[in-house]
């Protein structure tokens, strides 16, 4: 059997992201740890480099953990752990080498939410903030454009597993969060999202739930080959969206600029490999790989 200490995982960048939403990345920035590869191929993929061509580079599961404990003694309020789905039970043992490390501020396990409840077990304990997407509410579009099969059952039982694990997303007196569930929906255009089902079915697990309706969807990677997706959202169809929320009665919403998708990159501070400051992810991606 393979030893823990000898994993190898792929990481594209190590940064202080300012980012994500107000809980997470608060004033300090969120330690984000962005993972090279997904467990989905969206044809819309902002990240697509990242997720899809394989930018990015090996290290070891103690230098992992030793990143982590860095970035928190800058002050990070969190670790942040985007795409790590498909690395399965090897993420379980990075957190808890990185907590044997001293590691103990929150983790942030940041998924598509097409996770196995297997994984999610063996994270009962180990994560304090789940920030998974519900993409869709229609499995045959998942499956044409996320290639995900049988999405929206696999993502709404990994919701409620992390619900049942966390709750509702809990704040310090200072507004960060430090543990609890908020879920991200991107609205795709044409209704391809089906997002009134999304939320259908977020308010039947809590009203109180905190969501991000997120508007900045823009036609990258393969959407061009799908003229249904090929261009940005109109007004009409992102606030029909937060609307029904608000009918719902879920108040907790976090919302987008409709300008987002110009601005909307992950803003990046410090990358602990190569020391440089930067402001977007994919510029110091393609110079700075480690
Ligand atoms: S789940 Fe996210 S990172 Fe993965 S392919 Fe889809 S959009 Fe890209």
């Amino acid at each position: 059997m393979e030893k823990s200490k000898s994993y190898q995982f792929k990481v594209a960048n190590i940064c202080l992201h300012h980012g994500e939403e107000p809980p997470i990345s608060g004033t300090s920035g969120s330690g984000t740890f962005f993972f090279t590869g997904c467990n989905l191929k969206c044809v819309f993929c902002q990240n697509y480099q990242i997720s899809q061509e394989g930018l990015g580079s090996s290290i070891s599961i103690d230098d992992l953990a030793e990143k982590m404990v860095e970035l928190q003694k800058q002050g990070t309020h969190n670790i942040n752990l985007v795409s790590p789905t498909h690395y399965g039970s090897r993420i379980v043992d990075l957190i808890k080498s990185a907590r044997e490390k001293g590691l103990n501020i929150p983790i942030v396990y940041n998924s598509n939410g097409y996770d196995s409840l297997a994984i999610l077990k063996q994270l009962k304990g180990l994560v304090q903030i789940y920030m998974p997407d519900i993409k869709y509410g229609d499995d045959s579009f998942a499956l044409k454009y996320s290639s995900a099969k049988g999405y929206v059952g696999i993502n709404q039982a990994a919701i409620k597993e992390m619900f049942n694990q966390v709750g509702n997303l809990h704040l310090d007196e200072d507004g960060i969060a430090i543990k609890g569930i908020l879920v991200r929906h991107l609205v795709l255009p044409n209704n391809l999202s089906q997002s009134k089902d999304c939320l259908d079915f977020l308010s039947s697990i809590s009203k109180d739930l905190y969501v991000s309706i997120m508007s900045q969807y823009h036609p990258c990677y393969k959407a061009g080959e799908h003229p249904e997706l090929n261009r940005l959202l109109s007004p009409e169809e992102y606030y029909a969206v937060v609307d029904y929320a608000e009918e719902l009665g879920m108040e907790n919403l976090f919302i987008q600029e409709l300008s987002s998708h110009k601005t909307y990159l992950p803003q990046i501070q410090l990358c602990l490999i190569c020391q440089t400051y930067s402001s977007c992810i994919l510029q110091p991606l393609a110079d700075h790989r480690y």
